[in-house]
């Protein structure tokens, strides 16, 4: 079987686990988590990181951090991993949704325009699956109309939009460190941002909002949010290797495109546009409208020739969990309910090897014909 995710774990990660192990430092209240905070900051270009257990928790810390509540709205795409609009849910204020663009996959700014109301707090940007959302019209919206930028940068480690860092654009920011993005520590997050203000809210909910003078007193509720020193461990030595990991990550997504993009019923992941270059965070497929069968059926039957893959995320708002809350209902986005059905992702883990592209690759074609 070839798997639809596989680390690379052969740097310094022993070496600096072992550490944990020898030194008894293995709770959150360890070295590394300080040093992986600034090493993360100064690779995104941030005055702060927040290391927390991973990047859903951190979404949930910035949304609270901006203090969004009943009544404010944040505006998402419903092509996006449920974290986003649980995040928003769980702090009380709503969730406005917009549809996706059926070429980049990122959310449709010209919708974003239309969404905003008086009661619009936030944009809420997610980069999706290895391109960054265009940001340029983000920030002119942000800046007329008053609203934060949250950025859930979950996928875009090392990535860059017109040169700058991934991660550099929200009031804040969000990563996350789950084993299939381009870095890992196995669960993990960071919330990044250049508000200090911002930065201690965020400090202050990971650590149950204890207060630094009377600890077990409490002005307001937090979360054990916290990120162990064995994690951040694994962190800074995955760090140290970003930049050769986008290097492969890219490698590999031109061997698939080259190997790919002459089967004619298939929409590749776009290679580059003007702001950016695919860093394929997953190789994702989406099937055109005249192959008989949906990715459901095309995903059982790589999974047949022993290869892994993975659904694309299905769209916010054909969430039963939301229509119960009354969100959401009858409302459609085309794009995102298309690539709901007809886009998957094929193995594209960093200890994937060049001949099993070639073997995925040929699954592909073979499934198709
Ligand atoms: C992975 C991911 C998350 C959630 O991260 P976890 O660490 O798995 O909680 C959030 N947003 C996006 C876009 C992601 O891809």
């Amino acid at each position: 079987m070839i798997l639809v995710n596989e680390p690379l774990l052969d740097g310094n990660e022993k070496k600096y686990l072992n550490e944990c192990i020898d030194t008894g430092w293995i709770s959150s209240e360890g070295p590394f988590i300080k040093a992986f905070e600034e090493k993360m900051a100064a690779a995104v270009g941030r005055k702060f990181g927040i290391a927390v257990s991973n990047g859903s928790v951190a979404l949930d810390a910035a949304v609270l951090a901006l203090g969004l509540s009943k009544g404010d709205e944040v505006i998402m795409p419903s092509f996006t991993i449920i974290s986003c609009a649980a995040a928003v849910v769980r702090a009380g204020a709503t969730p406005v949704l917009v549809d996706s663009d059926p070429v980049t996959w990122n959310m449709d700014i010209n919708q974003v325009a239309e969404k905003i109301t008086a009661r619009t707090k936030a944009i809420m940007v997610v980069h999706i699956y290895g391109l960054p959302v265009d940001m340029d019209p983000v920030i002119e919206l942000a800046q007329k109309h008053g609203l934060k930028i949250i950025e859930d940068a979950a996928e875009m480690h090392g990535q860059t939009y017109k040169g700058r860092p991934a991660g550099s654009f929200g009031d804040i920011s969000t990563f996350s460190f789950y084993p299939n993005k381009h870095i890992t520590t196995g669960e993990g997050g960071m919330i990044m941002t250049d508000d200090e203000s911002l930065a201690n809210k965020c400090r202050s909910l990971r650590n149950l909002c204890f207060l630094p003078e009377k600890r077990f007193y409490h002005e307001e509720l937090g979360f054990n949010f916290r990120m162990t020193n064995m994690q951040a461990a694994l962190g800074l030595a995955q760090l140290e290797r970003l930049e050769e990991f986008v290097a492969k990550k890219r490698r590999m997504g031109q061997q698939y495109t080259s190997l790919l993009k002459d089967v004619p019923s298939i929409q590749l992941p776009l290679e580059k546009t003007t702001y950016a270059d695919n860093i394929y965070w997953v190789f994702g497929i989406v099937l055109n409208d005249e192959v008989p069968f949906d990715a459901f059926e095309a995903m059982k039957k790589l999974g047949a020739e022993k290869i892994g893959s993975r659904p694309f995320f299905w769209p916010m708002h054909e969430q039963p969990v939301f229509h119960k809350l009354g969100l959401f209902v009858n409302e459609q986005y085309p794009v995102a309910e298309r690539m709901a059905r007809r886009g998957f992702y094929v193995p594209s883990g960093l200890a994937l090897k060049p001949e099993q592209i070639v073997t995925v690759s040929e699954a592909v074609k073979k499934i198709l014909s």
